[in-house]
């Protein structure tokens, strides 16, 4: 079955004065295994809240939303951990949030690809590979905390693929990076779809990026337009 799916999904985000924002309007969405979707739309239209939603890490005031198979509706906060660890890897705009500040950059991934389990666990060799695919090998042995906001946000990429998971939601992944940097970043993501059926779901303004993938669905004001499949 696909990879992401999500009925009639809508949220409903409270505001300070009282009056409510829909940031997502009736969403219907669903990504295949090793699909790259690009979303793109204009600033406040929802498009961080989807990924959110979709990480398990914003429940949706409705409907339903299944991620690798599992309906993440009623799960407890400790099955979404799982959820998040096993089958999802996630680059948000604040990369700091998904890493350990005081581990060193391969501790990071270390316990990234740990955490998921399965047959990739403790080879090493990978995790520097992983490093070096980022341009972070030389700083292996610093912790990420005393990383650029750009080293960061690659940090954040070799976490997130760390797991080798069957799903990659990020949110501007290149937005930090110089143009060269940004196309070593995509490289990474595309290559991870191609050689192990990585389903990519990104939220992007770079032309660029979005070009690569298989199809662009726009959102504005919540609601969601999917555009023809290049894929
Ligand atoms: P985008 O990622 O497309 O810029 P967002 O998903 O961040 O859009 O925001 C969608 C709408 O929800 C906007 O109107 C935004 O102001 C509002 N919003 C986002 N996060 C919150 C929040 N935590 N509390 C209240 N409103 C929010
Ligand atoms: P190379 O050409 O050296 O294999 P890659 O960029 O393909 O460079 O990968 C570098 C390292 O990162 C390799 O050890 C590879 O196994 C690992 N790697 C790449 N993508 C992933 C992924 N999605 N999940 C886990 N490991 C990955």
């Amino acid at each position: 079955g696909p990879v992401v799916r999500c009925e009639g999904v809508t949220h409903v985000y409270p505001d300070t004065d009282g009056t409510e924002v829909v940031a997502l309007d009736a969403v219907d969405l669903e990504v295949a295994p090793g699909q790259a979707v690009a979303l793109v739309g204009p600033s406040g239209s929802g498009k961080s809240t989807l990924l959110t939603v979709l990480a398990g890490l914003v429940r949706p005031t409705a409907g339903r939303v299944s991620v690798a198979g599992t309906d993440l509706g009623g799960l407890t906060e400790r099955a979404l951990l799982g959820v998040r660890a096993r089958s999802l890897g996630i680059v948000l705009q604040t990369p700091g949030r998904n890493l350990l500040p005081y581990a060193s950059a391969r501790r990071n991934v270390t316990f990234a690809q740990r955490s998921a389990g399965g047959t990739r666990a403790e080879r090493g060799r990978e995790v520097d590979g992983l490093l070096e695919a980022v341009g972070l090998l030389p700083w292996a042995g610093t912790a990420a905390r005393h990383l650029s906001g750009g080293q960061q946000q690659r940090l954040a990429l070799a976490v997130a693929l760390a797991g080798d998971p069957p799903l990659l939601l990020a949110d501007e992944p290149t937005s930090q990076l110089d143009r060269a940097t940004g196309e070593v970043v995509l490289e990474l993501m595309v290559r991870a779809r191609e050689e192990r059926g990585t389903a990519l779901v990104v939220v992007t303004h770079d032309r660029e990026v979005s070009r690569r993938l298989d199809v662009e669905h726009t959102i504005h004001d919540g609601r969601l337009t999917s555009g023809p499949d290049r894929g």
